[in-house]
C-alpha cells in the first residue's frame, strides 16, 4: 500500500465487443451489464481511490480470448494498479440463483477484499449467498496485485436476469460492491446526494461523467436538481435576486 495516496483500482467489465459473455432468456447480454456497473462503481469509488476502467465502452480488447484477457491484466500492471475487480454476471441451469466472489487464493488479500464485496452485494441486494470461491481464473492468476472477480446473479435466471438489466438495481449492485471495498479499505463512502426534493415519481441514477445524481422522472423526461449537476461539472449555481436569474459558473 502506498500510504498518503489514493488507492489505484482497476475495474474490468467483463467479456465486450465480439464477445457478449453470458446472453440471458430474454436476450439480455453480460457485456452490457457488466460495463453499465462498472461505470457506476467508478462513480462510487471516485471519492476514495483512483480508478480505471479496462473497458469503457463496447469493445473487445484483443482479437481473441486470450490476448483480451492478457489485455485486461495488462492495463492492471502497466497502471500498477492496487486492486483488480472483474465484473460478471453468472450463468449456469436456469434454477440456479444468487451472488460469489472468486479470489484466486485462500487466505490472501484476495480473500478478504472478497470476502468484504461479497458481504456488500448480498447484504444490498438479498440474493442467495452462494460464499466466495477459489478459481484458476487467467485475470486472477496472472495479475500481482490482490484480484477479486464479482458474479453478480445469474443472467441465465429468468428473475435475475431482470435485476441484472435493471438500472436501479446496477446502481445498488454498484454501491454494495463500492462499499465493500471502502469497508476492506477501512474509508468510508461519502453520504450519498439526498434524492431530489420532490416525492411520488420515480427516480433514477443520473451518471455525470462518473458523478451518480439521483433525477425523478415525469411524464418521460428526466429532472435533476440544478445543484447537483452544476457540482457534477464542478460548477457553482448562484441566485442573483435584483435579476431574478440562476447562473451555473
Ligand atoms: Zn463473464
Amino acid at each position: 500500500m502506498r500510504r498518503g495516496f489514493k488507492m489505484r483500482i482497476v475495474i474490468d467489465p467483463g467479456h465486450g465487443g465480439r464477445d457478449p459473455g453470458a446472453v440471458g432468456p430474454a436476450g439480455i447480454r453480460e457485456k452490457d451489464v457488466t460495463l453499465a456497473v462498472a461505470k457506476l462503481l467508478a462513480g462510487y469509488l471516485k471519492p476514495i481511490a483512483e480508478t480505471k476502467l479496462t473497458r469503457d465502452s463496447d469493445r473487445a480488447l484483443g482479437s481473441d480470448v486470450n490476448s483480451d484477457l492478457r489485455a485486461r491484466v495488462e492495463a492492471a500492471e502497466t497502471w500498477r494498479a492496487d486492486y483488480f475487480i472483474s465484473i460478471h454476471c453468472n450463468a449456469a441451469a436456469a434454477g440456479a440463483r444468487g451472488v460469489e466472489t472468486y479470489a484466486y487464493k485462500p487466505g490472501g488479500e484476495g480473500e478478504r477484499l472478497a470476502r468484504a464485496i461479497q458481504k456488500g452485494l448480498v447484504e444490498a441486494t438479498g440474493l442467495p449467498n452462494r460464499g466466495v470461491k477459489f478459481a484458476n481464473y487467467y485475470v486472477l492468476r496472472k495479475t500481482s496485485m490482490p484480484a477479486v472477480l464479482v458474479e453478480m446473479g445469474f443472467i441465465s435466471n429468468p428473475q435475475e436476469e431482470k435485476l441484472l438489466r435493471d438500472a436501479t438495481w446496477q446502481d445498488k449492485a454498484a454501491k454494495a460492491i463500492a462499499t465493500g471495498i471502502a469497508n476492506y479499505l477501512g474509508k468510508k463512502l461519502p453520504a450519498p446526494t439526498p434524492a431530489a426534493p420532490v416525492t411520488g415519481y420515480p427516480t433514477v441514477p443520473v451518471n455525470v461523467h462518473g458523478k451518480l445524481i439521483t433525477g425523478i422522472i415525469i411524464e418521460n423526461r428526466t429532472f435533476v436538481w440544478i445543484n447537483d449537476i452544476a457540482s457534477a461539472y464542478g460548477d457553482k449555481t448562484r441566485w442573483e435576486p435584483k435579476e431574478r436569474k440562476v447562473y451555473v459558473e
